[in-house]
């Protein structure tokens, strides 16, 4: 039966991120249910999803409350859309709900079906916005290099993935990347301290804006921890710079909150951790925990009162923003999470308890560091000869990647630094899980490049 799945596959299905070539000649792994915060194979086996599918799956598999949700808004109104004066009353609390659990100056959500339409909604609103405040010059967006943002064109080229911009033609016009305080890769090899590192990076962003002129950048985008990146946690000084910069040149926040928010890094929303008051947060994957896509993006009272009050009609918008369905379902999935205290357990209990179990892997030989925030946590592998990263085309982190799956255990590898992000629902006893199938497939790896 796999076998014969395999070989369909094979014939008619370009996967997203993959080489379909050698997708074809190894085969692709078929999973066909998940529980908790396990998800099983066609074989039979059992593998502890240390990714939560995509970063998404923040209440775990299997909750039948959100399966109730969806059938039940199926059955009453299976579709409807939000354009034209219309709306309907799933999209509306989900609304009224995201406002409320947001910070105070985010009174406003537009919805979409993804965190790539998110963030292309992002693009245009900035414009929008600053052009109805008379300014049409200041469109410039500085993202970061390496930070990603989505597929779409805009997303592509919001985020800073250098591959990605090689293949996707001409990028979107007036964006621009700065370097990003990626401390282990950029700083630690020239020896810097990380707190000025972070404070050089954020001085990096004013070179740029003074290069521009600042009369003509728009808007700043970045995630709170870069996540696809590598899971970057920012040395404590970069937030803070970077916020005394952009108010100085007066210069729109954008926080992608696609993967930080909704309680991976212990906060609803991961801008409350680095004290960030963002004037548009793009959102998605666990605002319904993956179960149905749904997305949007919170706008500022700054961003909002104008294209409220002065904008008129905004010729923008998705059949699929705000679907009943997965309104619905994120309604469900927020109220849970509210009802059962995710947020706050991995705030003070899961997340501590991640950091001490997590950091014991930095005394492993292939382990140049290991951090952690909240339910996000990374690994950089390194030559254990040399101390530095090992060549390239060792492939390593790829190497670790395929020997955990193959272990019983999920972890994503980004170039040779490796990542983990849980459900949010997990137990103690399967963090111990987790560390310990991290650090078999950590020795297994060694093994093999020995
Ligand atoms: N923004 C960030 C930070 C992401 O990590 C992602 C996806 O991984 C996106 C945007 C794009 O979201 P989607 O895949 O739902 O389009």
């Amino acid at each position: 039966m796999s076998q014969s799945l395999q070989a369909l596959d094979r014939a008619h299905h370009l996967h997203p991120f993959t080489d379909f070539k050698a997708l074809g000649e190894e085969g692709s792994r078929i999973i066909e249910h998940a529980e908790g915060v396990y998800i099983f194979d066609a074989a039979g086996n059992r593998i502890l999803d240390g990714m939560a599918g995509l970063w998404c799956v923040n209440l775990g598999y299997g909750r039948e409350e959100l399966v109730t949700a969806a059938a039940e808004q199926m059955r009453r109104l299976p579709y409807y859309n939000n354009f034209f004066k219309t709306t309907h009353p799933p999209a509306v609390k989900l609304a009224e709900k995201l406002c409320a659990l947001a910070p105070a100056h985010l009174n406003h959500i537009f919805f979409t079906g993804s965190g790539s339409e998110a963030n292309d909604t992002v693009l245009r609103m900035v414009r929008r916005y600053w052009t109805l405040k008379g300014k049409p010059q200041k469109h410039w967006v500085i993202g970061r290099e390496n930070g990603y943002h989505g597929s779409t064109v805009a997303g592509m080229s919001l985020g800073g993935m250098a591959p990605m911009h090689e293949q996707g033609g001409p990028c979107v016009p007036g964006i621009t990347h700065v370097r990003q305080p990626y401390w282990f890769d950029e700083g630690r090899p020239e020896g810097q301290d990380p707190e000025a590192f972070g404070r050089e990076c954020a001085a990096a962003i004013e070179a740029r804006i003074l290069e521009l002129g600042e009369e003509n950048v728009a808007a700043f985008i970045a995630e709170p921890v870069q996540g696809a990146g590598g899971a970057i946690i920012p040395p404590a000084s970069y937030w803070p710079a970077v916020k005394a910069v952009l108010a100085k040149y007066d210069i729109l926040l954008v926080i992608d909150e696609v993967i930080c928010g909704f309680g991976r890094l212990g906060e609803w929303f991961g801008s409350a951790h680095f004290d960030l008051a963002p004037d548009l947060v793009p959102i998605a994957k666990g605002l319904s925990s993956g179960y149905l896509p749904i997305g949007g993006v919170l706008v500022g009272d700054r961003v909002a009162d104008t294209l409220v009050e002065e904008g008129g009609e905004f010729f923008h918008g998705f059949t699929y923003s705000g679907h009943p369905v997965c309104a619905a379902v994120a309604l469900k999935n927020l109220q849970l999470m509210e009802a059962e205290g995710v947020v706050e357990r991995v705030r003070d209990e899961l997340g501590p308890y991640l950091a001490s179990r997590w950091t014991t892997l930095a005394d492993h030989p292939l382990v140049g560091e290991a951090r952690t925030l909240g339910l996000m946590g990374a690994l950089e592998l390194i030559d254990p000869v040399s101390g530095e990263r090992f060549d390239k085309a060792l492939a390593a982190g790829t190497l670790c990647r395929d020997i955990s799956f193959r272990r019983g255990q999920v972890m994503r590898s980004v170039g040779d630094t490796m990542i983990i992000a849980p459900p949010l629902v997990i137990t103690r006893e399967q963090i111990d899980d987790l560390v310990t199938l991290a650090r078999e497939a950590l020795d297994e790896t060694a093994r093999c490049l020995a």
